[in-house]
């Protein structure tokens, strides 16, 4: 049945897509410094930002 192939096929795709989400999650990098926005040393910075100001900010 081609349906079966196609359900198949898009279980395929949506792993796929998860795996690529979680990659790009976990090469988000995080270094440690001063916040860009607050001032205050955070332990992971994400692109100069903390973690409480992205929830702030609405940044991602
Ligand atoms: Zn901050």
């Amino acid at each position: 049945m081609a349906d079966e192939a196609d359900r198949a096929a898009q279980e395929v795709e949506s792993q796929t897509a998860e795996a690529i989400r979680v990659a790009s999650r976990d090469i988000q990098p995080g270094v440690p410094g001063e916040c860009e926005l607050c001032g205050e040393w955070s332990g992971r910075l994400i692109g100069g930002v903390c973690a409480p100001c992205r929830d702030k900010y609405k940044l991602p």
